[in-house]
């Protein structure tokens, strides 16, 4: 008995049974088709605001379709910096979305809005901004010139006085809210560091700061050799300090003074990248120079100083101690507390006398320029002035004859006089005189300029420096 009402429904009619049917799949279908315009929707709406620059929602009333097509205007947005190449991006996707989504009624017609033009740092979309650091900018002039008040700009600098030192390139980036009031910025200080200030009550401003952790490799900076060598490696990054180091390991090979504009210059560096931009450079393990055929190698041994390829330090001493092909006799010392033996006055002896017979050859004891051949009948005679560097200068007085003339450059070991007995001079003497930074020092004791004995390697360093040096020539390749 109870089988019935149970058979009886489906032994229904089967066309009512097809009808119901039907129906659910026709209702199904209809709430299928909803979901799925709804989930578009939803996804073209909530796009995720990761580029605050190219992400934000246009608002389809700030573009018309004119602005668009107009051939005229593609062309200037063409010519036009990448900020307003940005612009047009956006100006078409929102045109996308109108094509797509609206009706392309007449008013798009009738209201040709013409985008005024914005200044390059500028670049206005709807309630975002950002802004490029200019030379002269602070936080309060750009915050007039965006419209912004500049008594938050006040408030921001109280709070956050990092803010006074804003630097050209820097960028930043803000969000308004209705009232036009920010209520999020964004301070890109460098490829390092950002700091973002968010709005938690009024004028109350947190902060946070994002550093990034950069990534050290070592690398090759390759650049050439424009002016002189410093400036060169200082343009690619180095400092004052690096250059001067890696420097010393190069000068026993070449004279600096001999290269040549477009010269090749090698770095080989621990640098550390932040998104692929060099921020660091760290400690500099060799510098090749590269003119034509030749090649030169400042490598960093273990001791801290730069050596050339084979490890050998050549020129010990740019100096010689005497200015004379043998060792003379000394007839005076170096004194400047000398008394006058009849006079008892000081009278300080500036130089060392060397006891030579006149006409013997007087040679230079470095590489210099002469500044001054002249004569001082009561005094020092014929005499010569050699300048080395910016640092030494050397005189030679009494002579009988001078072999160079001013602005004359002389190498070390030229012939550059012969000695005599001139001026006030009790006997054929040469007098010599060492200066450094104008002020005479004793010629016979000063430490001569040159090559520090302390970089001179052991055995054992050179040994670990010659391994090191094939493997970082390796690297150059
Ligand atoms: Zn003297």
């Amino acid at each position: 008995m109870k089988l019935k009402p149970i058979i009886l429904p489906s032994t229904l009619s089967k066309k009512k049974q097809f009808r119901k049917k039907i129906t659910f799949v026709i209702v199904f279908v209809f709430l299928f088709i909803s979901i799925v315009i709804t989930l578009k929707n939803y996804q073209t709406e909530s796009e995720p605001i990761n580029d605050i620059k190219t992400s934000y929602e246009l608002p389809m009333d700030d573009f018309s379709v004119d602005d668009i097509s107009d051939d005229s205007t593609n062309i200037e947005i063409d010519k036009s910096d990448t900020a307003e190449k940005e612009n047009a991006v956006e100006k078409e996707e929102a045109n996308d979305i109108k094509e797509s989504g609206e009706n392309q009624d007449d008013t798009v017609e009738k209201k040709p809005e013409i985008i005024p033009k914005q200044d390059n740092e500028d670049l206005h979309i709807n309630d975002q901004f950002n802004h490029i650091v200019t030379q002269n900018d602070t936080l309060k002039t750009i915050f007039e010139h965006q419209g912004l008040d500049p008594e938050i700009a006040q408030k921001l600098l109280q709070d956050f006085p990092d803010l006074a030192h804003l630097k050209a390139g820097q960028q930043f980036y803000w969000v308004t809210n209705n009232d036009g009031d920010i209520e999020y910025m964004d301070w890109l200080v460098s490829y390092r560091e950002e700091q973002v200030f968010q709005l938690v009550a009024q004028d109350k401003f947190k902060r946070e700061v994002l550093v990034k952790k950069g990534i050290w490799k070592e690398k090759v900076l390759k650049g050439k050799v424009s002016g002189n060598l410093s400036s060169s490696l200082q343009k690619l990054g180095l400092s004052s300090r690096q250059v001067y180091q890696l420097v010393q390991g190069l000068k026993p090979q070449l004279s600096l003074k001999h290269l040549r504009n477009g010269d090749k210059i090698e770095v080989l560096a621990n640098c550390e990248f932040i998104d692929d931009k060099l921020v660091t450079l760290g400690k500099v393990e060799a510098l090749r120079l590269i003119r034509g055929k030749e090649v030169y190698y400042s490598i960093l041994a273990d001791n801290g100083h730069y050596y050339g390829e084979n490890g050998a330090v050549i020129n010990k001493s740019q100096f010689s101690r005497y200015p004379l092909r043998f060792r003379p006799r000394i007839s005076s010392h170096f004194n400047l507390h000398r008394r006058h033996p009849i006079t008892r006055r000081v009278r300080p002896h500036k130089g060392v006398d060397f006891g030579l017979k006149i006409g013997t050859l007087v040679i230079a004891p470095a590489d210099g320029v002469v500044t001054r051949v002249a004569y001082q009948r009561n005094g020092a005679g014929k005499y010569i002035k050699i300048k080395h560097g910016s640092k030494y200068e050397t005189v030679y007085m009494h002579l009988s004859r001078s072999l160079v003339k001013i602005g004359q450059k002389v190498k070390k070991g030229q012939h550059i006089a012969y000695s005599g007995n001139t001026g006030r001079s009790t006997g054929p003497h040469l007098h010599y005189e060492f200066h450094i930074n104008g002020r005479a020092v004793n010629p016979m004791t000063v430490h001569l300029p040159g090559i520090a004995s302390h970089s001179v390697m052991s055995n054992k360093e050179r040994k670990a420096y010659l391994t090191k040096v094939k493997k970082v020539i390796a690297k150059f390749k």
